[in-house]
């Protein structure tokens, strides 16, 4: 029951409409038996510096950050995780009595779902597709977390140059080596999924208006050993997992780390692990899954 000690938070972005968060963040707290709801709220950069002062204002537990507001909002907030520091991109903020930490729970989400499927990447290589803000927390909290060698690959678009800045966040601040490559280069792709134990699309190819497409060049790069990943859910087999799948490979779509990164934020602002296998049948019962 929502009452006068019923707790708030947000989700801030722009549109924001169209997500599955406060339907899976409320279930969760419903759940666990926690006095809190997560809102909406349509905010874009021009509004975000209020909006975030009124999580201090309010005595809101904290928010969700989404897009275009994940690269700005930081310079609002009191102090960044190491990773948000990193990635340089925040997607949940937790109010302290007034101090306002960003976190980056996206990585963590991925790297909690891998796990989740009994996968270790810690002290492998792994390829990952992608330059933008998904790719950058994977990358990152992958770096962090134990993965020796990263290659990355991107086309020569504007994210490229964030790609490189990423290679070189990763080998200067962690153990992991990372580097960079055109994405047009297919004798460098099929060398570096070669002896990766991981490959990961984290583009929006295979979504609208990209769907049943990859930059995949064929399933000759792929070996029946290779876990697949696609950071896309939607449609929930892509183009590039429909190869993964014809040569045999394990594959996994982006559900797993949609939810992780909620139980990621939920764990954050309640102290408690959000319980994933009843909110695995609760998405499914509902159909976002
Ligand atoms: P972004 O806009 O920050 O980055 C887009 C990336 O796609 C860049 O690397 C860009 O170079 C690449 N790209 C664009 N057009 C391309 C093309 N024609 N060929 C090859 N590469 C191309 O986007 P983002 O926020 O990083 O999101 C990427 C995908 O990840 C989206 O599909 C998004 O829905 C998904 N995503 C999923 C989750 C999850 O929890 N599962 C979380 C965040 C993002």
């Amino acid at each position: 029951m929502l009452n006068g000690y019923t707790e708030l938070v947000g989700l801030m972005a722009s549109p924001i409409r169209h997500s599955h968060s406060p339907a899976m963040q409320n279930e969760a707290f419903r759940r666990a038996g926690i006095n809190c709801v997560q809102l909406a709220f349509e905010v874009d950069n021009s509004c975000l510096k209020e909006a975030v002062h009124a999580i201090r204002i309010l005595g809101m537990r904290g928010s969700n950050v989404s897009m275009p507001n994940k690269t700005v909002v930081g310079k609002y907030l009191d102090k960044l995780s190491p990773a948000a520091q990193l990635i340089g991109s925040v997607n949940t903020i937790v109010n302290d009595h007034g101090v306002l930490t960003g976190y980056c729970t996206d990585g963590i989400g991925f790297m909690a779902s891998l796990k989740d499927e009994g996968i270790d990447i810690t002290g492998k290589k792994i390829t990952v597709v992608g330059a933008g803000g998904a790719a950058t927390a994977i990358q990152i909290q992958a770096a962090l977390d134990g993965v020796a060698e990263i290659s990355i690959f991107n086309v020569k678009d504007q994210f490229y140059e964030a790609g490189e800045e990423t290679v070189r966040k990763i080998n200067k601040f962690t153990d992991c080596k990372a580097s960079i490559y055109d994405l047009a280069d297919h004798a460098a792709l099929r060398r570096e999924i070669a002896d990766s134990c991981l490959l990961s699309n984290a583009t929006g190819l295979g979504m609208k208006p990209y769907e049943g497409i990859t930059w995949l060049p064929d399933t000759t790069f792929l070996r029946p050993d290779l876990i697949v990943t696609d950071t896309v859910y939607a449609p929930p087999v892509t183009k590039f997992l429909e190869m993964a799948r014809e040569v045999g490979c394990r594959y996994m779509n982006g559900h797993g780390m949609m939810l992780f990164q909620g139980a990621a934020a939920f764990q954050l602002w309640t102290g408690k692990q959000m319980d994933v296998d009843h909110m695995k049948q609760w998405l499914r019962e509902v159909g976002i899954f």
